[in-house]
């Protein structure tokens, strides 16, 4: 990739962002910059800011000098700004789709009917929030217990480049709800649309609550997590950079969530109704070229209906129209990047080397006009062993690995023989069938009959070496505030434990 040189034309997002730092634009103390690319041309679209640990300082002293007026700020102003981040978001749906797209490869229509609507939504649903962190009083006879519930602080909050806009409002809407201020940092790969809504909703923000600053995680993340006056952490990333983080948040001894990375079982009983099963194996990886946490990339079939289901499978993927991400007809564009595509190309490379046989895909594809594109086939691996790398890593991509299975009890012990723990689906029409298997599935989250079929307001998180706490529910609310408990006797005079 060529060096960040600005040659914009675009009207829809500035040739640089700066750092956000208290209400400010701010260029890095580093004087370097990075760029952002367009996956499917390769061309460069803009530049953000090189941050370091002098910038991680400046955002933290201003998140924290904003603090204690953002803590006493009425639930009302909150609830304003929330919402009017949700209706700005709105009223530019299809720019903010389109920043998602260009920057990221995702298919514009996918962005505009999965993204954008969970981001907003996150705004909507903790708006409501902010009247609602009411303690609790407990009564006695002698003493009057009041638990309040009280933001934390700072909270540095780290995201990733897959699907930045909900990583966003998942993380800024119910940390500013409970009252907190805000050091966040989007990924380096992936972040225009974030950039551009911190630009349109500036002036709404009071200077220093929400700081945004861009750079190299290695760059920033010790001297952000280990600042004394930052007082937690959320990430969602990797499993390798939450462990150096959990490192730097022992430190201080703060709180922390982690958001990971996931490789979930789907599993095909031989009762299921194939069609269905099909589309949601197939859509499970195609969405967002696969790049998706909670992607369903382990699929279990029952050995029965083995060759039916894989017939459907791929009749599904082969429909799949890779293309100009764009494009409103694109179901599939590139990967997010060129790091992705090579990481994604040694897994086709080890899949064979391992003792799989490659059914569908398996190589990049070429779409006529975009030859600097991170295309990748939709991919199937037959013949699969659950120890298999394959199909323990996470692959990120538009990659599945079939395994067969016999029963219930081996292919509940084989879906959870793994370290991960995120989501799962489960296609079978016996409910007693349904409640056994998903009671025994160690993972945060599973989709029966539907695959990614979120319900608004339900928790996500994971399991085992998937993360710990959760989002996207109220619950969250939980991590973003500490309980005080304050107890008031009730009783006249002294106990007299030394005599009166
Ligand atoms: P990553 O861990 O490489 O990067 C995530 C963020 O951490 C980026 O902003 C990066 O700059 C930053 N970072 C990297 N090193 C750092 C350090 N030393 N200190 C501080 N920050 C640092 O992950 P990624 O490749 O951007 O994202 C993909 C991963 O995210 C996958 O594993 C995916 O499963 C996971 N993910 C999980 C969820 C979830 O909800 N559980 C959602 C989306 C993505």
């Amino acid at each position: 990739m060529g060096k960040a040189e600005p040659t914009h034309t675009s009207t829809l997002y500035q040739a640089e962002y700066g750092h956000f730092i208290n209400g400010k634009w701010e260029g890095s103390a580093s004087g370097e910059k990075i760029g952002l690319y367009n996956p499917a041309t390769g061309a460069l679209l803009s530049s953000i800011q090189s941050g370091n640990a002098a910038d991680a300082v400046r955002a933290v002293e201003a998140a924290s000098a904003a603090f204690p007026s953002w803590k006493q700020s009425r639930p009302q102003q909150r609830q304003e700004i929330l919402f009017e981040m949700a209706r700005r978001m709105r009223a530019r749906i299809q720019d903010y789709a389109m920043l998602e797209s260009l920057n990221n490869g995702k298919p514009l229509m996918e962005a505009m009917h999965f993204d954008l609507p969970m981001a907003i939504e996150q705004f909507e649903m903790f708006a409501g929030s902010a009247f609602h962190l009411h303690g609790e009083s407990i009564s006695t006879p002698t003493a009057l217990g009041i638990v309040h519930r009280e933001p934390l602080g700072v909270c540095a909050q780290i995201i990733p480049w897959n699907v930045p806009l909900i990583m966003m409002a998942a993380k800024i809407a119910p940390a500013l709800a409970a009252g907190n201020t805000i050091v966040l940092k989007p990924s380096e790969i992936v972040c225009l649309g974030v950039m551009e809504f911190f630009k349109q909703m500036a002036d709404i923000i009071p200077p220093g609550v929400v700081n945004v600053i861009t750079g190299y995680g290695p760059n920033i993340g010790e001297a952000l997590v280990t600042h004394p006056k930052v007082r937690k952490v959320a990430f969602t990333g990797s499993r390798p950079t939450a462990q150096k983080l959990i490192q730097y948040a022992s430190v201080n001894v703060i709180p922390q969530t982690m958001e990971l990375g996931g490789k979930s079982a789907n599993i095909v009983c031989e009762d299921a109704d194939l069609d269905a099963a099909a589309e949601g194996a197939a859509m499970s990886v195609v969405l967002n070229k696969g790049e998706v946490c909670l992607a369903g990339s382990r699929v279990f079939v029952h050995e029965k209906i083995k060759d039916a289901f894989l017939e459907k499978f791929q009749a599904n993927l082969r429909k799949v129209k890779l293309g100009d991400p764009t494009d409103p007809t694109t179901q599939m564009g590139p990967q997010a990047s060129k790091m992705q595509l090579d990481k994604i190309s040694s897994y086709l490379e080890l899949g064979p080397k391992e003792g799989a046989t490659l059914l569908m895909g398996g190589k990049a594809a070429k779409v006529s006009g975009f030859d600097k594109g991170y295309f990748i086939e939709p991919t199937i691996f037959t013949d699969v062993k659950n120890n298999m790398r394959i199909a323990q890593e996470e692959i990120f991509g538009p990659v599945s690995t079939v395994i067969t299975w016999k029963d219930d009890e081996e292919v509940v012990r084989m879906a959870n023989d793994t370290t991960y723990g995120l989501g799962g689906g489960l296609w079978t029409q016996n409910l007693r069938r349904a409640h056994k298997i998903t009671q025994a599935i160690e993972t945060g989250t599973i989709w029966v009959n539907r695959y990614y079929n979120f319900v608004p307001g339900m928790p996500v998180g994971g399991y085992k070496q998937s993360g710990f706490g959760r989002e996207f529910a109220q619950e969250v609310l939980h991590h973003y505030t500490l309980t005080k408990s304050v107890i008031i006797n009730l009783e006249e005079g002294s106990i007299g434990v030394f005599g009166r």
